[in-house]
């Protein structure tokens, strides 16, 4: 029998009910006290050890549960906790670390990102302020509460020294040597002590070693890890990546250590022709990533099967893990509470826990032979085969038009410049246009609305008419505070992406499918299981009463290709561009269907384009051109005087300009005030010869930007872009905005407009 083992590599913290996110607002409203909540973090924590234990997972992780983000324990173990939160006390306590995630009275909080290409997003570590020390040694006291609760020889999980130290922020390039010798010694005290207290195994994490690094950085990778193995010579170094194939194979593979954990499934191809061509060391264990730790779906296990075969050649089975292909962390907990799913599309699902699962069906059909558990490996082949089939998944309609896309018209009858011309002609806008980016407050009375309508406590109608008088109220205020753009407001939609979702074809919804985003907020994300398609009109109705109100133009306003994209769980039975361009021919269908109802400014929101970026710098270029496809095909069918806009909301765009450009939008608005002085100081240097709207004020602050600080803006971005060109827009949508602040910014937007535009 071969001796073959399973490992995870991190479980959902969110539990099943979504209780982590319950118990830590609570806390933070004070409802909860501290022990309490001490307390439940606990059970929650022993609770998904023990599911992973009772599914028979030999390696299992500890210190991957956090009560807000890995990377935060991180700093926080390393007391890199910032001088402006020194004011909440000396000793670093649980008030520190959620200051730093969610910020204090007299601090803001430390900065957020996405965290590699996930949704999932980490507190950015700083640097350079202190001196770090070891706090606590988190690991150790995971691993002990886990051998001492349940009996589990767990695997200490740690983000490794140089992902941390490439996450980070506080230092410069040059500084890095410096940066990792005050934190190395923080890792050889943590292993040390894990060594002594008997600890076999611990996983680093190395994410970073997925992306393009400089190959000098080798070098540099090999010291760190000779510095850990001898520091800790009887613990078990498994160096763990994901999210892509390694860069440098060959290199990465030899550095002193006791695993290398791949990932067979986002890195699939590069990773088999690696280790085909490179073999593997006869010294190590391989950690072989083979079920998607990011994807929702139901493996089949009979190409698993081959798939471990293959990787059984180069590499003995004894010394294959067989594990997801990152921490389940990026899934849902369970399909277990799924009651209203299509039977095809349920079967085909597997989340965290029916992961778990899949690892050990593998695990037994390589120690007992396939044939010994046929019958799972048939219901699991059975159900992908079902799915994919069946007719959600062949409407040859969307499939011929996307196989033919390049002949389909993908730029717009007339050049820019031309446009430009006629469309001047057409709207008589004054100098500097002013408008707003969609949304307006969603005040609970809304939330409240759709609600009581989803229920059914509210008719069609009725809830027809509240979104109607939403619009009127919001028209009427518009013209009052004198915009030259007006929009409908998007009263009728939670999310930009689920509203369209919920409308097209191919698209289904969980009702427990969450996902930690960042801190406790949680999405669901919509699951695109069949072809996308067009059903029928989604914004007409809506847009077209906003224009019916009005003499002024409404805008129509559409989420684009590759944010819907971007924000839902994708198809892993096609490549996830060519359900872009599906979405993409759906989206094109509802602008013709717009402009053809008199809507012809039509604004394409693609907030999440730059999000989609791939890991290694090597495939940019590909999925820039397959996006700008993809926006291009849903907007170029317009007539000339039809204006397309697009919004984004994110600046550091310098190194995706020229797609940025080529998206050939009439008008782009773009979030500036974050970063108001580095966008300018792009435009200098580089000219843009489009529509463009700098944002004139943040949006995610109450505060009422003045006239005067706005005008201030204005002089500046001026003084480096078109004035025949520019709009006059806030920084994103106000939907998370209170009535009377937005109404008083937007005022004093016009204002300072209406200023600017008399002066020059
Ligand atoms: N039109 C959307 C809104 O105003 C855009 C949101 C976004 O860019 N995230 O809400
Ligand atoms: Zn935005």
């Amino acid at each position: 029998m071969t001796n073959v083992q399973s490992a995870s590599l991190g479980y959902p913290r969110i539990g099943e009910n979504r209780e982590w996110k319950k118990a830590l607002e609570a806390f933070w409203a004070g409802k909860l006290e501290e022990q309490e909540f001490l307390q439940t973090m606990k059970s929650i924590r022993l609770k998904h050890l023990k599911l992973q234990q009772e599914k028979g997972i030999d390696w299992i992780p500890v210190n991957d549960f956090s009560m807000y983000d890995h990377v935060l324990d991180v700093s926080f173990m390393f007391g890199l906790i910032p001088q402006r939160f020194d004011s909440l006390g000396d000793k670093p306590s649980l008030k520190h670390y959620f200051a730093m995630a969610r910020g204090s009275d007299n601090a803001t909080a430390c900065e957020m990102t996405k965290w590699f290409n996930t949704n999932y997003h980490y507190i950015v570590p700083e640097l350079g302020e202190k001196q770090p020390v070891l706090v606590h040694n988190r690991p150790l006291e995971a691993y002990l509460e886990a051998k001492q609760e349940l009996g589990i020889e767990g695997r200490p999980v740690l983000v490794g020294p140089y992902t941390f130290v490439q996450l980070s922020k506080g230092y410069q390039p040059e500084q890095r040597q410096q940066v990792l010798d005050g934190i190395l010694p923080l890792y050889v005290q943590v292993l040390a002590e894990l060594q002594a207290a008997g600890v076999q195994w611990v996983q680093l994490d190395e994410p970073a070693l997925v992306t393009t690094l400089p190959e000098e950085d080798l070098a540099s990778l090999n010291l760190i890890y000779s510095e850990l193995r001898s520091a800790a010579p009887q613990l078990k170094l498994m160096l763990q990546t994901y999210f892509d194939a390694v860069e440098y194979y060959p290199a990465v593979t030899q550095l002193p250590v006791d695993g290398i954990g791949l990932d067979f499934v986002h890195g699939k191809a590069d990773n088999v022709r690696a280790l085909e061509q490179h073999g593997f060391p006869q010294d190590k264990v391989l950690g072989a990533g083979i079920i998607d730790g990011r994807g929702i779906w139901r493996a089949d296990l009979n190409s698993e099967l081959n798939l471990l075969e293959t990787i059984a050649k180069q590499v003995a089975l004894d010394r294959v893990l067989i594990q997801p292909s990152s921490s389940l962390l990026h899934v849902p907990v369970s399909t277990k509470g799924e009651s209203k799913l299509e039977p095809v599309l349920l079967d085909a699902l597997a989340f965290a826990e029916e992961k778990l699962d899949e690892i050990r069906i593998l695990k037994q059909a390589l120690q007992q032979g396939r044939e010994a558990l046929q019958q799972e490996i048939d219901i699991a082949e059975a159900a992908v085969k079902t799915l994919n089939q069946s007719l959600h998944r062949q409407k040859t309609h969307v499939q011929q038009l996307v196989a033919n896309r390049h002949e389909e018209p993908s730029s717009r009858t007339s050049p820019f410049e031309i446009r430009f011309d006629k469309q001047q002609e057409k709207w008589q806008l004054p100098l500097l246009p002013t408008t707003t980016i969609g949304s307006f407050p969603q005040t609970t009375e809304v939330r409240k609305a759709r609600q009581s309508w989803r229920k059914g406590e509210w008719s069609q109608e009725r809830y027809q008419t509240f979104i109607q008088e939403e619009i009127a109220k919001w028209i009427k205020i518009q013209e009052d505070i004198g915009l030259d753009v007006l929009v409908h407001g998007e009263f009728e939609r939670t999310d930009m992406v689920e509203f369209f979702g919920e409308k097209l074809g191919g698209f289904a919804f969980t009702s427990g499918g969450w996902v930690q985003s960042y801190g406790s907020r949680c999405v669901k994300p919509p699951v695109i299981y069949g072809d996308v398609e067009f059903l029928k009109p989604m914004t007409t109705e809506e847009t077209v009463y906003a224009q019916s109100l009005t003499t002024k133009p409404v805008k129509g306003m559409l989420t684009g290709p590759l944010t819907i994209l971007n924000w839902s769980f994708v198809r892993n039975d096609i490549p996830r561009e060519e359900t872009a361009f599906q979405i993409a021919f759906a989206l094109r269908q509802e602008v013709e269907a717009l402009e053809q109802a008199g809507i012809e400014m039509i604004q394409v929101d693609e907030p999440a384009l730059r999000e989609g970026l791939p890991l290694k710098k090597s495939r940019h270029q590909h999925y820039l051109e397959e996006a700008v496809l993809a926006f291009k095909l849903s907007t170029s069918t317009v007539s000339d005087t039809t204006q397309i806009h697009t919004h984004m909301c994110y600046c550091e765009f310098h190194d995706i300009i020229d797609s940025i450009r080529a998206l050939d939008a009439d008008v782009i608005s773009i979030e500036t005030s974050r970063s108001h002085g580095e966008l300018i100081s792009h435009f200098e240097e580089h000219t843009y010869d489009l529509g463009i709207g700098l944002g004139m004020y943040d949006i995610h602050s109450p505060r009422v930007p003045s006239v005067e600080e706005m005008v201030s803006m204005m002089d500046r971005a001026l003084s480096v872009l078109d004035h025949k060109l520019f709009w006059i827009n806030p920084d994103c949508g106000l939907k998370t905005r209170g009535l009377a602040e937005t109404v008083a910014s937007l005022d004093n937007m016009v204002k300072a407009a209406q200023i600017y535009r008399k002066k020059s």
